[in-house]
This record gives structure tokens, C-alpha cells and sequence, in this order.
């Protein structure tokens, strides 16, 4: 998984370029490689500003330039699907800014790559904007986790943006504490937990921006559970894990954020168990989030499980409309863009699932409202948010994920009930059970009975399954979310 810090890092170089594409003026016929590429870059760049963040990393980030033939460019994608989708949904829009960028420009031909060039094809708009060499991600892994213990902090999540309300006014306090260096011992660890995307990440930055402006001599390392698990397992590779230990120990402040990533993961649990031991033992500080409460992160083990909750426990709950509405009316000022309180009323109303939807829908409202130089209202809101809205206006069952995902890999409904546990069967049943936790508000329990009376614990397993699958394996991620497309437009 990308931190979150690396992710705002290229949102920020495409809006750069986007702003550099549109006052630098068109220009050109004929073009050298080099023009082309950084055409290229700019037509990325538009694109990622008009369609949004999200949806450019779901189905646009992987495509690659192939080349310019007379009039005809072409654009090259890893699979079929993805080639399929963006034909679909893109190609007017990339035909229109590759038009902009070059009047030569026709036509743009979308294909997938031809077998045996699978791997991804240098970035050369990222390489170009940062001036360096781009490395091989393998190597640079090997760097970053022998260089740095903390992963890097996202500047915007600091206390001064995060909008306070009944649902995470306790979570905000007991965070402020700990960032105050003034926290007792019942405040260690400090647990947060509650729903994706309503400011766990976000809380637990805050505190390590405020930590380390305080003073230059506290260390803190914030990393996500998966990350601390990559670190274990290559320093075991290395066989460093003594360095690895001595490392973490060292520190004064530890963060791990999302650790039910560390379910059905014996041996990192146990490094972390012994790490966590360690730090409290000599008066450090640990701030632990997941998605659920210590009592709840079943996979987790006992022991593990019982020093987790013996400290503070925050529960960041769901939001409600008045803070919605909040959160935007911060994040507008923010921006500096006059967005009407009629908007912000009604995308407070209709986009309930998390903050980072939300905040996603404003983004996209003001990146559309900068392009075309139009101001924001309720109609152009209805007209570029229509998708994210359709999806909130239905309602989806657990039996048509069932179909649809039985009929995207080929088997039977009744496999979805059914006993059997050969992977072809087992995984996309794993998969269903995922879409529906994402998809539907039904309950584990509920999920499990759908899916011939299985325990709780069994579609627990599936999520964490499918969650860290789709972290590890690109391919597989495109699957769910093109699933995750179907049954929600
Ligand atoms: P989580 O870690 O709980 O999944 P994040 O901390 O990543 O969620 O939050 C998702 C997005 O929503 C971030 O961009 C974050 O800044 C924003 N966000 C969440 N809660 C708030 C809040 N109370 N005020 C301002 N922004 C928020
Ligand atoms: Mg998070």
C-alpha cells in the first residue's frame, strides 16, 4: 500500500502540470519522443484533474504511451478489462485532451500490451517531474526499509484540519492528549478504532506532526501494520532482525495504524507483541488504530489482544450530517473555492459512507469547476458526481453480488452456499463475501448466513483475505474493482 504522503505527493506534480498544460498554450504538429512524452504527461495530468484521484489510480495510472503513428495515438493497458473499461468510459475524454495537447492527434487506439512486456513500462512523466532516475521498486523498497523506520507523514493531516464533532470529539481529545506529552500511563497504548475513512490515519499523523514540532529529540515512528510486516519479514530475509528490533526499540513513540492487517499473521503479531511489551515496559508511547475494538479483532491473539485494550480505547464513530457538513464547509474554505451552501447541504446529505468520499466528491466538484472555469452548483454537482450518486441511491443486495461475481468467474450461485473449498470456488466466494461487507450495511452474521450459514468469523477471514490480496496483486484488485463498478453503477 502507498502512504498516504506518496499519494497526495503525485496528486500534487499532476495538478502542476495540468496548470502548466493549460498556460504554457498548445502548440505542434510534428513531434519528437521527448515532446511526446511530455504531452503525454500533461494529457495524464488533465485527466487525473477531471476524472479524480481515486478513479485515475483504479483504471488510468497503468496505461502507457506507446506511440504516435500519422494521426493515430496509441495507448497500451496491462489487461483486457482495463483496456475495455477505459474504452468505455475514458476514450472520449483522452481522444479529447490528446487533441488539445496536439493538433496531429486524431485518433486514440487503446490495446493491451502484447504478451511477454507485462511488467509495468518506466513512468516517464513521474521520472521527468522528479528530475531522478527511476528506480526499480524492488531496490527502492531495500532502501526505504533500511533508511527509514516511519513511513512518511501527509501535511495536510494535522489537528488544525480536522473538523471536530460529536462522532470523533472523544477520539480527538484523548489524540490531543496524547500529542500534548502530558498523557498518563492509562493512555498507553492509545487504540483507535472505527470505520474506514473517518480520521484514524488522519488523528494518528496529527499526533506526529505535533510530537515532532515540540521537540527535535522524540522519535516516532509511524508505519502501517503492513509495512511493519514487510520490515519484519525482509529484515528476517536479511537476517538483520536484531538491527530491526534494536530500531524499534529505540524509538520513543511507535505507531501502527490498521493492524487488522496483522490477522492470520502468527509471526508478526508475535514481533510486535514483543516489541510492544518492550516500549511500554521503558515508558514509551503506542498508538494503535483498526477497524474494529481490541474485543472485536478476532484472528488477533489473546494475549496481544488484552494489552491492546488495557490502555485508552477510542471508538471514532461514523459521521453525521452536521459534521459532514462541516468537514466541507473547512475543506472549501481550504481551498479557497466558493462552493454554494445549497451544494454542501446536498452532498452532506447523500454522501454518508466516510469522509474520504465526501472529500473525494468535493475534489472532483472543484477539479471539473477549474477546468471548465464554471462555478460550482447543484446542477454541475448532479452532472460529474451522477456515478458516485447513483450508487448511493441503491441499494444492493447480497444475492445480486452473488450472481454477479458467480457469473464473472464462471460458477454456479449455488457454489456461494455450497461446502466446497477448491480456490476457484473458495476465492470468488471470498470475494462476494468482501463486496457485500463493502457494498451492503448487513452485519458479519447476517453476511454469513447468505453464504450457506457460515460463522462470522469465516466472512472476517474473507475481507482480511481479499484486502490483502488486493494490496499484493494489481490484477487481482482491477477484478474486485471492476466487480465493485458493475454492481454499483
Ligand atoms: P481512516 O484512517 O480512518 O480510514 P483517514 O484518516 O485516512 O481515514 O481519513 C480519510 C480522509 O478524510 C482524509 O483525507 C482525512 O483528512 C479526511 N478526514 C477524516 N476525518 C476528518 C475530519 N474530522 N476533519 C477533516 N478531515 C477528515
Ligand atoms: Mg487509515
Amino acid at each position: 500500500m502507498k502512504s498516504g504522503r506518496e499519494r497526495h505527493l503525485s496528486t500534487q506534480v499532476w495538478q502542476d502540470q495540468g496548470s502548466e498544460a493549460r498556460s504554457s498554450g498548445r502548440s505542434r504538429g510534428d513531434t519528437g519522443q521527448d515532446e511526446l512524452a511530455s504531452q503525454w504527461s500533461r494529457v495524464r495530468g488533465r485527466l487525473q484533474e477531471e476524472i479524480g484521484e481515486v478513479e485515475y489510480r483504479n483504471w488510468l495510472r497503468q496505461a502507457v504511451l506507446h506511440g504516435l503513428d500519422g494521426d493515430e495515438v496509441t495507448v497500451m493497458l496491462p489487461t483486457r478489462f482495463l483496456r475495455d473499461w477505459v474504452n468505455k468510459e475514458y476514450g472520449g475524454l483522452l481522444t479529447a485532451f490528446w487533441q488539445a495537447e496536439n493538433p496531429a492527434v486524431r485518433r486514440v487506439d487503446i490495446r493491451t500490451k502484447p504478451v511477454g512486456t507485462s511488467e509495468r513500462a518506466p513512468d516517464l512523466a513521474e521520472a521527468e517531474v522528479k528530475g531522478a532516475a527511476v528506480k526499480p521498486a524492488a531496490a527502492r523498497r531495500e532502501i526505504e526499509d533500511r533508511q527509514d523506520m516511519s513511513a512518511p507523514l501527509d501535511p495536510r493531516f494535522t489537528f488544525d484540519t480536522f473538523v471536530v464533532g460529536k462522532p470523533n470529539e472523544f477520539a480527538y481529545a484523548c489524540a490531543r492528549r496524547v500529542a500534548d506529552g502530558h498523557a498518563t500511563p492509562g493512555f498507553n497504548p492509545l487504540f483507535l478504532y472505527g470505520g474506514v475513512g473517518l480520521g484514524k490515519t488522519h488523528l494518528m499523523h496529527a499526533i506526529a506532526w505535533e510530537l515532532s514540532q515540540r521537540s527535535d529529540e522524540v522519535t516516532v515512528a509511524y508505519m502501517s501494520a503492513e509495512k511493519f510486516m514487510h520490515k519484519f519479514v525482509s529484515a528476517l530475509r536479511r537476517q538483520s532482525t536484531i538491527e530491526f528490533k534494536n530500531e524499534l526499540r529505540s524509538v520513543d513513540v511507535l505507531m501502527v495504524d490498521d493492524l487488522q492487517f496483522l490477522i492470520g499473521k502468527d509471526g508478526t503479531q508475535e514481533e510486535f507483541f514483543h516489541t510492544f511489551n518492550a516500549l511500554v515496559d521503558s515508558g514509551k508511547q503506542i498508538i494503535v488504530s483498526a477497524d474494529k475494538s481490541p474485543s472485536d479483532l478476532s484472528g488477533i491473539e489473546d494475549r496481544l489482544r488484552t494489552r491492546l485494550g488495557c490502555g485508552m480505547v477510542a471508538d471514532v464513530h461514523a459521521t453525521t450530517y452536521e459534521l459532514r457538513l462541516a468537514i466541507l464547509e473547512a475543506k472549501a474554505a481550504r481551498a479557497g473555492v466558493n462552493v454554494p451552501g445549497r451544494v454542501m447541504e446536498f452532498l452532506a446529505q447523500k454522501i454518508t459512507a466516510n469522509v474520504r468520499e465526501l472529500e473525494g466528491a468535493l475534489n472532483r466538484l472543484i477539479a471539473h469547476a477549474n477546468l471548465f472555469e464554471r462555478p460550482v452548483t447543484l446542477e454541475t454537482a448532479h452532472e460529474v458526481l451522477h456515478d458516485l450518486l447513483r450508487a448511493y441511491d441503491r441499494k444492493i443486495t447480497i444475492e445480486e453480488i452473488q450472481k454477479q461475481v458467480a457469473e464473472h468467474y464462471n460458477i454456479r450461485i449455488s457454489e456461494m452456499s455450497s461446502a466446497r473449498r477448491a480456490r476457484n470456488i473458495a476465492r470468488p466466494r471470498q470475494i462476494a463475501m468482501y463486496l457485500a461487507k463493502q457494498l451492503t450495511s448487513r452485519s458479519l452474521p447476517e453476511i454469513g448466513r447468505k453464504f450457506g450459514n457460515r460463522d462470522h468469523t469465516t466472512v472476517m477471514h474473507a475481507v482480511a483475505k481479499v484486502t490483502e490480496l488486493i494490496d499484493a496483486d494489481p490484477d487481482f484488485a482491477e477484478d474486485v474493482e471492476l466487480l465493485r463498478r458493475i454492481l454499483t453503477v
